[in-house]
Formats: C-alpha cells, structure tokens, sequence
C-alpha cells in the first residue's frame, strides 16, 4: 500500500482564501479590521522564522499586523505591561506570545496575563479549561490544524481508535481533548509508555508529536492508519540541513492509508488556524456571526 498524501499546504491556503474572503466582507460590510499582535522576546532563530510568517500571512489574508520585538533582558514587569496595553486595545483582537521565553521569565504567568477572548493560541488557563469541558474555546491551532486535516479526510471521526504520542499542554493534550470531542477512543503515550509500538498499532488515527526526529517507524503503523507528523524537526543528512518529521516518511507511507509529510503537513495549517482563530476572536468581539 501506498499511503495518500494530506497536502497540509494545499489545504491551507483554502483556509487562508476564506478568512480572506471573510476579512474583506468585515471591512466592507462593518467596517472592521482584525488585528493580530505578537509579540517576541529575545532573538531565538526559529521563533523570528516563525514570527516573520505570521506577519506576512497576517497581512496577506487583509488584517492588520502588530509586531513587538522585545529585547532578550525584558523584564517581566515590562512584558506584562505589554500585555495589559494590548488586552485594552480595540484595534488587537489576537494576542500572541511567540515561544519558549527566555528563561528568566514565567511563561505561564505571561499567558494567563492575556484576555482569554484574545488567546488565540488558546493557551490561557480558562482556554483548556473551556476545551475540556467541551465549551466554546480558543482551541490552540496546531492541533485544530490536525482535526481539520483528519475530519475532511474521514468525514466522521466516531467510534475510531486514535492514538496520540506525544502529552505536551501545547499539541499532545489538546489534542486528545479535540479527538475525544469528535467521539474518538483516545490513548496518549508518552517517554513512560511501556511498548509504544504496540499501543501505536492500535490507532486508526496516529499523531506524532514527539519532537525525535523519525522515531515512528512503519512497523509502529497499522495498515491503512491516517498519520499526522507535527513533528518539526532539523537535522543534518549527507552534510546538508534537512527538515524531518517525527514520522519515518518512506516506512510509514508504505503501510498507511493517508499519512502529512513534513514539510507541507501540519505547519501550514498551523500559521492557517492562526488567522481563522484571530478573525473568529474579532466576530465574537463584536457580536458578529462568527466563521464556520
Ligand atoms: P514537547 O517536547 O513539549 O513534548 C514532547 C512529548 O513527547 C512529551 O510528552 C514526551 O513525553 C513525549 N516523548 C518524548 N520522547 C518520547 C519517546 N521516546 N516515546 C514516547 N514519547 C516521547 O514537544 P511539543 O509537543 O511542543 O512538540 C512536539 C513536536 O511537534 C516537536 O517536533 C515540535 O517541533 C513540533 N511542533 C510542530 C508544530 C507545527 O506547527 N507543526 C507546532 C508545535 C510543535 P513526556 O511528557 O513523558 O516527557
């Protein structure tokens, strides 16, 4: 069997094409711009990558885009100050804290310092809460990314064994929550899980994220099993820097039914979310229908 390709990229920018659509009715029609702020401390090479992306697919898609580039020696006095004059301002309806922070600032502290209503990581306390009790949240965006991906290629979720490596607050966990929400049988593994391949032969549907470059093999895979790798991972092969998965692609595809390839899978979808939670954050701002 040769597994079918989920084009995360593809599908992504049918994502960013309707939030687009959506933004320039907002304007037209209300008068109203979405604005997505964020903000990076320090100078960590991935995090302004990911930070220059935002940006220009925050602008690409018509809403406005809000930078703060803080230095390394912020204090937290400082970046809370940040976040207190974002949560009040009008033109922000999406606040974003680009991480991991330096270390001498409390991570957790800083999240829950943002409104909830504009956590459109949906990383704020009150956020996972809402998310696990099944109400109405800010769902963190890689994992929503992930459901989105699974739910238009099996249709109904119900009744499948899903099983998710990985128990981290940002994608593992929240992502058992959306599985579990869409009556999937959920186990999560992690670095205690006695016979991961086992437990990973067990899944319909298995995602990845574990942050080990290749760790899950083909003969970890059930045939026919759909494969999410939110694996990021870069390593050098045959001297050259390379971008790799959590997923081994070549042995995993042989035995999947679908399977996301890194790069191209999960990212996109990613920075997508991003800007579907940001314009639903400014509908329910304003009262306004929000997005489907
Ligand atoms: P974390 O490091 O926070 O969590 C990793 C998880 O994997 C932990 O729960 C850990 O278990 C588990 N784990 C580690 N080693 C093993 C092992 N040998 N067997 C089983 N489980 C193991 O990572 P994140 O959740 O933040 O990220 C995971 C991956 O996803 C990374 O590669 C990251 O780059 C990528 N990522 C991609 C995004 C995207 O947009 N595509 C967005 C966010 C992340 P334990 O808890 O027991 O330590």
């Amino acid at each position: 069997m040769t597994a079918k390709v989920i084009d995360g990229k593809a599908f992504a920018a049918r994502v960013r094409a309707q939030v687009a659509e959506h933004v320039a009715r907002l304007k037209e029609e209300n008068g109203l711009t979405p604005g997505l702020a964020v903000v990076l401390v320090g100078e960590d090479p991935a995090s302004q990558v990911y930070v220059r992306n935002k940006h220009a697919s925050t602008i690409e898609v018509g809403m406005a885009s809000f930078e703060h580039r803080l230095d390394a020696a912020t204090s937290e006095a400082e970046l809370l100050a940040l976040i207190d004059q974002l949560n009040a301002d009008p033109k922000v309806h999406g606040i974003l804290v680009q991480l991991p922070l330096p270390g001498h600032l409390n991570a957790e502290l800083v999240i829950n310092r943002i409104n909830p209503a504009k956590d459109v990581d949906g990383f704020h306390i009150s956020n996972v809460g809402l998310l696990g009790t099944g109400q109405k949240a800010m769902v963190p965006c890689t994992p929503l990314g992930c459901l989105m991906m699974l739910r238009d290629h099996h249709g109904k979720l119900s009744g499948l064994n899903a099983v998710v490596v990985g128990r981290s607050n940002i994608v593992g966990k929240p992502m058992a929550q959306l599985l579990l929400g869409d009556s999937c049988t959920v186990t999560i593994a992690h670095s205690r899980t006695r016979d991961l391949a086992e437990v990973c032969r067990r899944a319909d549907i298995l995602v990845a994220a574990v942050g080990r470059p290749e760790m899950i093999t083909g003969d970890m895979v059930r045939p026919g099993a759909t494969v999410i790798d939110v694996g990021i991972n870069r390593i050098e092969r045959d001297g050259k820097a390379k971008l790799v998965g959590d997923v081994h692609y070549e042995s995993a595809a042989a035995v999947a039914g679908a399977i996301t390839p890194v790069p191209g899978g999960v990212g996109p979808m990613t920075i997508a979310c991003l800007l579907a939670n940001t314009l639903t954050a400014c509908c329910r701002a304003h009262g306004l229908a929000e997005p489907e």
